[in-house]
């Protein structure tokens, strides 16, 4: 396997990546290096979790400390930016962290936060500028920021950027760029608008690319729940209640969603944290510290606030509602399974969202296993647990999942997330009547939860056997 010395790079970075433990390039890294050490343009194709900030972080570095010279005022010498600030701030960490050894400065600039600091950064010149769209035309239309000296500019998550409708914005920095300067793109995907985009600002660029929908996608096991709107909460504590969900991070289509679905956790025992554009950077920023120190075992983000969320060890994605947008679903799914580990990504499925599905599927082309979990009487007692921890019973010092014990005794082991998936998918149950389950018609569940336990029936009913559904 190639090591980071043959791709030519130099000592002081080689021992900073000593120092983090990396012992080999990813194959993004090994492709990239060498061509923008060589000074081309490239067009990867790489996601989040492949390596990709060390591909460009490492040979920018090593150009810069190559031909040394002061950062121009209020400019910068390699412009990064990134659709977040999240993602800007954890750009901008790599280049510390690799860069340590090479005395540059990098400095990261994003909205919500005071212009009075960012503009003094900038005052000075800096080495590496890694920022969000917005904030740096507000300091570009205030003279506070002149990249005409940028040497290398470099634009990351560009299909993500052009969700968010950052593409004008781009064109207009862009055009404030000199002429003569080496441009590195990333992008999960390739939508037409970001090759347009490319064409535009790329000179004869490189192609590189790790086909991440495929390899990335490999080492994630993915699984699809078809479950009733109003009962995903209840699924989505029966699945907390397996001691595998580690770290887990939840994907909502709604800010308003992300706090609901948190706070719902945290009435049965859950520790979570919700983050989304509406909270303030401090907020934001002390979820994801607690979410990265396993205080909190869940963070719900909408995909916005998830963009650029660097945490190892992610155990579970689970997509509490789909994207509207399909590429999206990659971008989720890659959160786990990063640096080469296996990781799981489970999403919950209405009716209603068939149709997302659907495209999501013919994206990534591939069929994901499927289980049908509408009119499952297991959730019963998760649902007891839910109106237990409702008003107005108030608060109680309990454990809410001894609720569900009480009301389902010998109920929870078999309704651990695991298990759902350790055997064969569940019949599914066409009108949702099951005979060999006792109650199990719908309108009997919620109001005698109990009856199925003493049903028996344990084991087609708590999720295990049967056949994927149809999508
Ligand atoms: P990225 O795709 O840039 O978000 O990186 C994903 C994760 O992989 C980060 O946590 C990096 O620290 C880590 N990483 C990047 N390159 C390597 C490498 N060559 N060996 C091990 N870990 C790496």
């Amino acid at each position: 396997m190639t090591d980071f010395a043959s791709l030519g790079l130099v000592k002081p970075l080689l021992s900073a990546l000593l120092a983090e433990g990396y012992t080999s390039p990813t194959p993004i890294q090994a492709q990239s290096i060498p061509l923008v050490l060589e000074g081309r343009d490239i067009m990867g194709i790489a996601q989040t979790g492949t390596g990709k900030t060390a591909a460009f972080a490492l040979p920018i570095l090593q150009r810069l400390a190559e031909t040394r010279k002061a950062a121009p005022r209020r400019g910068c010498r390699c412009l990064v930016l990134s659709p977040t600030r999240e993602l800007a701030t954890q750009i901008a960490e790599s280049f510390r962290t690799y860069g340590k050894n090479m005395g540059l400065s990098v400095t990261v600039v994003f909205g919500g936060v005071k212009y009075g600091p960012q503009v003094r950064a900038l005052a000075a010149g800096v080495d590496i500028l890694v920022s969000t769209p917005g904030r740096l035309i507000d300091h570009i239309n205030e003279k506070v920021a002149n990249l005409s000296e940028t040497e290398i500019f470099v634009l990351d998550e560009a299909d993500q950027m052009l969700d968010m409708g950052f593409v004008v914005p781009i064109r207009r920095i862009a055009k404030t760029l000199p002429q003569q300067r080496q441009n590195l793109f990333f992008s999960a995907t390739m939508p037409t608008e970001i090759g347009k985009l490319a064409g535009e600002l790329l000179k004869n660029p490189a192609k590189v690319s790790v086909t991440p929908q495929a390899t990335t996608v490999e080492k994630i096991d993915q699984k699809i729940l078809f479950i009733e709107a109003g009962r995903k909460r209840a699924l989505l504590a029966e699945l907390m209640d397996d001691g595998a969900m580690k770290r887990v991070l939840i994907f909502t289509r709604t800010k308003r969603g992300a706090d609901r679905v948190a706070k719902q956790l945290g009435t049965i025992g859950v520790e979570a944290a919700a983050i989304h554009g509406d909270k303030s950077q401090g907020q934001r920023e002390r979820s994801l510290a607690a979410f990265k120190a396993g205080e909190v075992r869940a963070l719900v983000a909408t995909d916005i606030a998830a963009r650029g969320i660097d945490v190892d060890g992610v155990s579970h994605v689970i997509q509490y509602e789909l994207p509207n947008v399909p590429e999206a679903y990659v971008h989720r799914i890659g959160r786990t399974a990063r640096a080469g580990a296996n990781g799981s990504a489970i999403s919950l499925v209405a009716d209603d969202e068939r149709n997302l599905l659907r495209d999501i599927q013919k994206v990534t082309r591939q069929t994901i296993p499927s289980w049908d979990r509408r009119n499952d009487r297991g959730l019963g007692s998760s649902e007891a647990a839910f109106k237990a921890a409702e008003p107005p019973a108030g608060p109680r010092e309990r454990d809410p999942r001894d609720t569900r014990g009480r009301g389902q005794p010998g109920k929870r082991q078999d309704h651990a997330a695991g298990k759902h998936f350790a055997n064969a998918p569940r019949p599914q149950r066409p009108g949702g009547y099951d005979p060999a389950v006792e109650g199990s018609a719908p309108a009997a569940v919620n109001r005698k939860p109990r009856r199925r336990s003493r049903g028996g029936g344990q084991g087609q009913g708590g999720g295990q056997g049967g056949q994927r559904a149809s999508v």
